[in-house]
């Protein structure tokens, strides 16, 4: 009997938990909230991720541990890897936690960027700003997500603002300046490798986000080919050079048709959940496949997907039901404004048949504007 422990317990350690159930797999969480959404299906410790006793209860539960969650202390993620082996390497974990030395290492590996600038003073911000020029995002180099901990500096006179937002965290984790991009779309590839160096990705999936959160995922991207080998290339350089182990994904800009990299999420993503029912082999289960060291399984699609986030609270459920390719997916969430709840993914066999089901069940939740960027791009 092999247990995965798994450090956070939100949607993505429980969607895990789903997932390994088949493949006879037990599931220990590690989360500080003892209500954490995994923990209806997988034991919990409940304790700080820098918490050592929790964290050598943990330890001496697992077989092998991985995370839903990547702002886990770098210091916790090392003293685990000396008592059990851990994926992705706490080094990759480290790279994925900091937007400079991502974005640094993504530059070296000849992976498009939009310019960027350290941030370390009020100076360096007013000399990057500068160099850079207005549209410009100030953000956090550390522990922010789905748009926190940024600033969109709109012209010269936001900066005093910019500064008294995030100045004060420029000592504890740090700023970084990008340039804005003025992308026609977001795009992410999701990508798989194993411990012994196979290497999977998922087709393209196109992106759209409402105040930096994602709201919808449509796979496959309507790309061409060399896009799609570009973006592939990408990840496997990012994964080569990291020894990645296990699902990670690389948020991109597409603009004038060139790729540039905004992000690695060091673990299953968002934008890969379509997977489990538009794909061969979800994201949740290669990464245990990868995570333990077993045959990754096959990437390909079946027909198109589109996923839609339940931001906030579920809505009625009966729509996406009703659709012969809709699937439900209730994260046992109590309701509270920003946070993911849920999501559905609706699964067609052509663009003009996925559009018409994303249309009905728009109109029938009242989410007409969520559907409609996707709608238009089936279209
Ligand atoms: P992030 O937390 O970096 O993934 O940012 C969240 C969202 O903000 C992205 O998905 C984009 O929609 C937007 N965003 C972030 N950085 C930039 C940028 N440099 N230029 C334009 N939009 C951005």
């Amino acid at each position: 009997m092999t247990t995965v422990g798994i450090l956070g317990g939100g949607q993505l350690a429980r969607m895990m938990a789903l997932s390994g159930a088949p493949l006879g797999l037990r599931f220990r969480v590690l989360d500080n909230v003892a209500d954490a959404c995994a923990g209806q299906f997988a034991p919990m410790v409940v304790g700080d991720y820098t918490d050592g006793a929790a964290l050598a209860e943990f330890a001496s539960q697992v077989d092998v541990a991985t995370f839903d969650f990547e702002n886990v202390p770098a210091e916790s993620a090392r003293w685990l890897v000396e008592r059990v082996p851990v994926f992705p390497t706490p080094r990759a974990l480290a790279v994925a936690q900091d937007r400079l030395a991502e974005k640094t290492l993504f530059r070296e590996l000849g992976i498009p960027v939009p310019e960027f600038a350290d941030i370390p003073s009020r100076e360096a911000l007013d000399a990057a700003v500068g160099r850079l020029g207005t549209p410009c995002i100030l953000k956090t180099r550390r522990l922010g997500y789905d748009g926190k901990g940024q600033f969109r500096i709109k012209s010269p006179t936001d900066v005093d603002a910019a500064w008294a937002a995030l100045g004060p965290q420029a000592a504890s984790v740090g700023l970084i300046l990008e340039g804005f991009v003025h992308f026609e779309r977001e795009l992410s590839v999701v990508a798989v490798r194993g411990r012994d160096g196979e290497f999977r990705a998922w087709p393209l999936t196109e992106n759209w986000h409402v105040d930096g959160v994602l709201s919808a995922s449509l796979a496959p991207a309507a790309v061409d080919a060399a896009l799609q080998a570009s973006a592939l290339s990408h990840a496997r350089k990012l994964a080569e050079a990291l020894d990645y182990v296990g699902v990670f994904a690389l948020e991109l800009f597409c603009r004038d048709g060139v790729l540039l990299a905004n992000e690695l999420a060091p673990r299953v993503h968002n934008s890969g959940h379509w997977t489990i029912e538009g794909s061969e082999t979800s994201q949740f289960q290669n990464h245990l496949r990868a995570v333990l060291g077993l045959p990754l399984g096959d990437t390909r699609m079946i027909g198109l997907a589109c996923m839609l986030n339940w931001i906030g609270a579920m809505p009625d459920a009966g729509p996406v039901l009703r659709e012969a390719g809709g699937h439900w997916h209730d994260y046992g969430k109590s309701p509270r404004e920003g946070r993911k709840v849920g999501h559905a993914t609706l699964r067609a066999d052509s663009p003009v048949e996925l559009a018409d089901a994303l249309a009905r069940v728009g109109a029938a939740l009242g989410r007409e504007a969520q559907v409609a960027p996707v709608v238009a791009a089936l279209r």
